[in-house]
């Protein structure tokens, strides 16, 4: 027997319940059981053509080096532009963005450079964590050394968050606000206006938390079809100097493998934040791809890939429609309706306590999802590593056709009418 061991660090690392699921779901696919995989967080469709087309040619022209770490001085000005004329985010140039393997990447590096483990006698620094959230955020907290303050949001608010609890939260050692809108996992989004009202306690709390910082995940803003428009927090003056907007290819133009992503920052902070993951970045990854670069800037700037893009949107609203009419069929599974991202998330906390036609007895997120994946071959994710009220819960991804969305969802009204 080895005596070796992992790191403490490494060891008690939780998995990733949504990476795991889906592989799973894939594998028993690929060994012949008829899956239907609802846990996927990413597009069905292709990568349109012109962004291949343009990664192709620059493989062929030869960009095929090591890059600038950080990325080309010209994609990282394109992807500026982006967010100054899209998304308002005034003062951005080149030298404020970073270019990282995927908004999971530059997540964790941003964090990497803004936690340190505590010192003798020292609090630890906190994330403020608007709950459900997506996995991943605690465990790359965690890992920098700092603490998890969620601040929990339930279905009566569409799972937002109100100004009032923000303000209830921050603390001296509070040193990042995370925000995701579209959510993962609960397909909601925050208005202009509930954004605003954050932004001012951000702006009052700057005495209290000099350290705080805002991360605006906004990898879903191209997904949106309710009467919400997607607002960058970044734009709101009075903070743009605290504020890191994180975006990335994956989600906008389903390119979830080519593990592109990036996090903007204005101002001299901005630029030692940038300068800092460029340090982490050259002793970890160095540059991305090196010919991506040319594909971002077709992505980011071709109008025929914009209409693709829309196209996607639009197939998502009509999906979003279908799943929740086929949920309403199904008793004791409640859910608000999604207007961004490609998310449900029901609670289904009223099919506890019962026992599945399988006789699997239910008694919370994870052994329903268990026993679905078992009886009746659909893939969810359990809703318990969201964080908050997420333990009622259950993730839908619909980034899948009609057709799937129809049969999943009379396998799922079959499993809950067979229990008893
Ligand atoms: N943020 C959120 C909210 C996500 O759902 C994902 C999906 N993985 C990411 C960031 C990161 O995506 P990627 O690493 O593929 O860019
Ligand atoms: N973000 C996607 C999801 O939540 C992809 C998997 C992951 O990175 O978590 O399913």
């Amino acid at each position: 027997m080895s005596n070796l061991t992992l790191s403490r660090r490494v060891s008690t690392l939780k998995p990733s319940i949504t990476v795991a699921l889906n592989s799973r779901a894939k594998a028993l696919k690929a060994s012949g059981v008829d899956i239907l995989g609802f846990a996927a967080g990413e597009p069905d469709f292709d990568t349109p053509q012109p962004i291949k087309d343009a990664a192709i040619k620059a493989m062929l022209d030869g960009q095929t080096k090591y890059t600038p770490t950080l990325g080309d001085m010209k994609t990282r000005e394109c992807i500026a532009n982006k967010l100054v004329n899209e998304n308002g985010i005034a003062g951005l140039t080149g030298e404020h963005i970073a270019i990282g393997v995927g908004g999971k990447h530059v997540l964790y590096s941003s964090i990497q450079c803004l936690f340190d483990f505590p010192e003798d006698g020292e609090e630890p620094w906190e994330m403020l964590l608007p709950t459900p959230a997506w996995v991943s955020y605690r465990p790359i907290c965690e890992l920098s050394g700092g603490v998890v303050r969620e601040i929990n949001a339930g279905p009566e608010s569409d799972f937002r968050i109100t100004a009032q609890q923000l303000k209830d939260t921050i603390t001296p050692r509070s040193r990042l606000l995370i925000l995701n809108s579209p959510s993962n996992p609960c397909g909601t989004m925050y208005s202009e206006a509930d954004l605003r009202a954050l932004a001012q306690v951000i702006h009052e709390a700057r005495e209290i938390a000099p350290n705080l910082v805002v991360l605006s995940d906004e990898i879903y803003e191209k997904i949106v079809y309710g009467e919400t428009k997607h607002f960058s927090i970044g734009s709101v003056p009075e903070i743009a100097d605290r504020v890191i907007t994180l975006n990335g290819m994956s989600k906008a133009f389903a390119m979830t493998g080519w593990r592109i992503g990036y996090v903007a920052m204005p101002g001299e902070f901005g630029k030692q934040l940038i300068k800092g993951i460029g340090t982490l970045q050259g002793q970890m990854t160095t540059n991305i791809t090196s010919f991506n670069f040319a594909a971002i800037r077709e992505a980011l700037t071709n109008p025929e890939v914009a209409q693709t893009v829309d196209m996607m949107r639009r197939a998502f609203a009509s999906r979003a429609k279908l799943i929740m009419n086929r949920l309403s069929e199904i008793p004791g599974v409640t859910c608000p309706t999604p207007t961004g991202a490609f998310y449900v998330f029901p609670d289904v906390s009223a099919l506890f306590g019962k026992t599945s036609a399988g006789g699997t007895k239910i008694i919370d997120s994870p052994s329903l999802s268990e026993a679905m994946l078992d009886e009746a071959h659909i893939a969810f994710v359990p809703g318990d590593d969201f964080g908050g009220i997420s333990g009622n819960h259950l993730r839908i991804s619909f980034a899948c056709s009609d057709e799937q969305i129809n049969a999943g969802m009379d396998r799922f009204k079959s499993f809950v009418e067979g229990l008893s």
